[in-house]
């Protein structure tokens, strides 16, 4: 097989044929579909209920599951015909190897649902159970096969690592001598998507759903906050809910009501070619293939092969806009793209080269900033939902996400936590054009090529938002990581050192750190001499009102009290009806009527939309977002109040100022710097929110004054050792809206005293009743040895008396307990007591090495221990 790149034909691109002429002879799918032109005359309902925009996966599925529920007033529109828009052209590998629990959950509900729809509806999907391999080319990528392995025992997803000579017998047409293993997932799948799509049409019709080809969305129309209508080429219909599923056009359709819904997803190229028919491959006779380090999977089609490609670097698409006819649309082939792509097949299929091409076949993708869906509520418009930005696992994700959406839209509220596809964890600032055209070159290709647990370091994208002090921080030699946009340092180091170790920084790693003694240095600092933190990133809003009505509505929202004296500050959560964490904050009563509030980083939008959904209506308390108007930094350690007290003439002393209260004062030229004792890292000191303007002065200011003290610079990764060795959870790191007060010790943040039915007080009564089967633990790895082990980052397995309990949900390095510490789950089918926690022995599986581990409900003393320093 030879192909000359960067122009010039060769005797095997003469044998391509020309997509865009051919497809429809070609796609197994498609000539399926032929013929079944949008009709030319619609009858439009006047009303529906629900109406779905979106006659792809995801479209069909809602409406599938909706009818399911029982909701079958349900009208499915689609501008052009089912399945043209990215579905006809998928692969359709259904794999449920997925590292993340609820990801798996999803995917095993779709394989269940595909594998069914023949039986319901007579429509052979084509979904087939074949088994797929992974292969892995080094050892990193076998430890994290070993991880992902580990990791499904959660919910029971079988799976197992195998050799390079199992690899050759599962899959004989494999070379396998540059491999050192793989993992075989043996219930993986693969489907027929169109006929998935018409399977679930054909489901729906039946119960009732009204699917209508031709018919193009064109806004969205809310009245009161709530969708009210659709208007269409044909005509406007009436309803209660919208679920945006219109695939990559999603963005646009978010453009097209007022206000906008924001849904940050970018179009990118997305390849694979297919053989002519070669002798002796059978149809579906052995597993299916991924060939993660060069980002390439390889399964057979059509008595050939059909190896398709991840891009390291994704060629984004349509920046200007996408074509207005786009039905069945397809890309012109780009070799050069996938020359690396082509290699590695010739490299890694035992007779490839003399393999004929039969096409290279380009489509369109959406993707999002981080390669994970688009799902839920939106937080514009009531009502308002949305499954786009699939990321090229929309056949995968589709049948399982349908179901929860229904739930979602039926019940009001998810029977899983999505959190970490929810629409709403992206801020207005991710769905600039721009920035999304940049960082979808990424997200293509990260879940394949990056096998490193923790937070990605995308390179695209960066410097979205920015704290005022950034260019201070840069200088002082912060290496930053995102979160919601926002550029945090997580560790200083001498820039002069960065250079050197920029690849180790950016590879990532299964064990010990690169930057392992800087944070090592910085937490020392917090805990025996004084410290600046930045922690802008905190979402911060206000509420106010001319009279009692913003302490009412919050003694509503919260279980704490929250009718406390002017200048306290209290801990606590919000709770939905169910008693589960809607949002976890401090709040503030900076006057009578008046209070600050600061949320995780990730609650900007979520934790705004679940206040000003509960504002009374006759608009007597104001909410505003304030987050971008302050500078936070936080001021901690045992030396930090001396710091602070050379600046002010207010007395900051322990007396005058003690833990969990607020006060407006000066520091160094600026005033009104509103000051909070609450560190977050459980050091005394308080947070300083300063107006913009202001912050880099008060910065250089506590710089100077703190000079004599050894004041310095320290980031998010000693925050985290600090707040996991005190055993303080966060929210959607640690717990979810799933979880009550009492499954995390919260207890005493719930004031069933103060008299009022705040939301969730029933179900939280009802809880303590019962006892609680689910209990976050701290844990220590009695061991493990941090310099040669591999380390947890979050999701590994926690085995107690030998049977598995729950995951891991954030981990860190204790230097006070000279050991590794973790947080995460004891669960239990009935209700358990502190014995039954504590007293068992426990460990937790590394990458598939057990590791002995101590089980605590509260924080070690070590942990806790002010250095008492004048
Ligand atoms: C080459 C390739 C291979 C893939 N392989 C796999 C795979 O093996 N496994 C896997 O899980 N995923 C795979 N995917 C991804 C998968 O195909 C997609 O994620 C999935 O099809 C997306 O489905 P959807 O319903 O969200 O979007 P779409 O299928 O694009 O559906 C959206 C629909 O909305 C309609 N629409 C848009 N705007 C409007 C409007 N204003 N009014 C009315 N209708 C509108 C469009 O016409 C379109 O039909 C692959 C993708 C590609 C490109």
């Amino acid at each position: 097989m030879q192909v000359l790149l960067k122009g010039g034909a060769t005797s095997l691109q003469r044998l391509v044929p020309i997509w865009s002429v051919s497809h429809r002879l070609i796609h197994p799918s498609v000539t399926r579909l032929a013929g079944a032109r949008a009709p030319t005359s619609v009858d439009l309902p006047d009303r529906a209920k629900v109406v779905i925009c979106g006659g792809g996966i995801a479209g069909t599925s809602i409406a599938y599951h909706l009818a399911k529920l029982g909701w079958n007033d349900v009208l499915l529109l689609e501008q052009g015909n089912l399945t043209c828009g990215t579905t006809w052209h998928s692969v359709g590998l259904v794999g449920l190897l997925k590292g993340q629990s609820v990801l798996g959950q999803v995917s095993r509900w779709s394989a269940e649902l595909y594998e069914s729809l023949k039986e319901e509806t007579d429509i052979d999907t084509g979904f087939r159970v074949t088994g797929s391999v992974s292969v892995a080319q080094t050892q990193d990528r076998l430890t994290s096969f070993k991880r992902l392995q580990a990791r499904e025992r959660e919910i029971g997803t079988e799976c197992e690592i195998v050799t390079p000579s199992e690899i050759e017998k599962l899959v004989p047409y494999l070379r396998t001598t540059d491999l050192v293993g793989g993992i075989y997932s043996p219930k993986d799948g693969r489907t027929d998507a169109s006929n998935t799509v018409m399977a679930l049409a054909k489901a729906s019709r039946s119960n009732g759903v009204n699917i209508v080809e031709g018919v193009q969305v064109n806004k969205i129309r809310s009245e009161n906050g709530r969708v009210s209508a659709v208007e269409t080429s044909h005509g406007t219909v009436k309803c209660e809910y919208f679920v945006n599923c219109g695939g990559q056009w999603a963005r646009d359709i978010g453009l097209k009501s007022d206000p906008i819904v924001r849904v940050p997803l970018h179009s990118v190229e997305h390849q694979y070619m297919i053989t002519k028919p070669i002798p002796g491959v059978e149809p579906q006779k052995y597993p299916y293939v991924r060939d993660t380090d060069v980002g390439n999977y390889l399964i057979d089609w059509g008595g050939g092969f059909l190896a398709g490609m991840f891009a390291k670097k994704g060629k984004p698409l349509f920046f200007d806009g996408i074509p207005e006819k786009s039905e069945f649309l397809s890309m012109p082939e780009d070799w050069d793209h996938f020359a690396p792509h082509l290699q590695g097949f010739l490299k890694r299929v035992e007779g490839a080269e003399k393999a004929e091409v039969q096409q290279l076949f380009n489509g369109p993708e959406s993707f999002t900033p981080d390669g994970l869906p688009l799902f839920g509520p939106a937080p514009e418009i009531d009502n308002y939902f949305v499954m786009a930005g699939m990321s090229s696992q929309g056949i995968v994700y589709s049948g399982g996400l349908g179901r929860v959406m229904a739930e979602w839209i039926v019940k009001g509220h998810a029977s899983l936590n999505t959190w970490c596809m929810d629409v709403r964890r992206f801020t207005e600032y991710h769905n600039n054009k721009a920035f999304l055209r940049d960082r979808v070159t990424e997200t293509e290709g990260n879940a394949y090529h990056n096998p490193y647990p923790g937070d990605v370091n995308f390179e695209t994208g960066r410097m979205l938002r920015c704290s005022p002090l950034f260019g201070a921080q840069r200088q002082a030699g912060a290496v930053f990581a995102e979160k919601g946009g926002v550029e945090r340092p997580v560790y200083f180091m001498n820039p002069a050192n960065q250079e050197a170790l920029y690849d180790d920084l950016q590879k990532g790693s299964f064990g010990k750190p690169a930057w392992f003694d800087y944070v090592s240095e910085e937490y020392w600092a917090c805990r025996e001499s004084v410290c600046l933190m930045d922690m802008s990133s905190f979402s911060k809003f206000e509420l106010e009102s001319d009279g009692p009505e913003a302490c009412a509505l919050l003694q509503k929202l919260c279980p704490n009290e929250m009718d406390m004296a002017i200048g306290s500050v209290a801990h606590t959560p919000m709770l939905n009806e169910r008693g589960g964490y809607e949002n976890d904050c401090s709040v503030a009563r900076v006057s009578e009527n008046k209070y600050f509030i600061i949320s995780p980083t990730q609650q900007l939008r979520r934790g705004f939309k679940w206040i000003s959904k509960h504002l009374p209506s006759d608009g007597s308390v104001q909410l505003r977002d304030v987050t971008s108007h302050y500078t936070g930094i936080n001021v901690l350690g045992p030396r930090a109040r001396s710091v602070l007290q050379r600046l002010t003439t207010t007395s900051v002393a322990l007396v005058d100022m003690k833990p969990f209260t607020v006060r407006d004062i000066s520091i160094g030229y600026a005033n009104a710097v509103r000051a909070i004792s609450v560190t977050h890292a459980g050091e005394d000191g308080c947070v300083l929110y300063i107006p913009n303007e202001m912050a880099i002065n008060v910065y250089n200011s506590l710089m100077s004054a703190g000079k004599s003290y050894g004041i310095r610079n320290v980031g998010y990764y000693a925050l985290r050792w600090l707040r996991i060795e005190k055993l303080f959870a966060y929210w959607a790191d640690d717990f979810n809206d799933t979880h009550t007060p009492y499954e995390i010790g919260r207890e005493h943040r719930v004031k069933f005293d103060k008299d009022i039915d705040f939301i969730g007080k029933s179900a939280l009564l009802a809880h303590k009743k019962a006892g609680i089967r689910f209990r976050l633990t701290q844990f220590t790895l009695e061991d493990h040895d941090t310099d040669y082990h591999h380390w947890p980052a979050g999701g590994e397995p926690i085995y107690r008396n030998g049977q598995y309990t729950g995951l891991v949900t954030s981990s860190g390095y204790g230097p006070s307990l000279g050991k590794i510490v973790c947080l995460g789950w004891v669960t239990n089918s009935d209700p358990m007591t502190h014995e039954y926690i504590t007293k068992a022995s426990y460990e937790v599986d590394v990458a598939g090495q057990r590791y002995k581990a101590k089980a605590t409900l509260y924080p070690h003393k070590q942990a806790t221990r002010h250095a008492l320093i004048g």
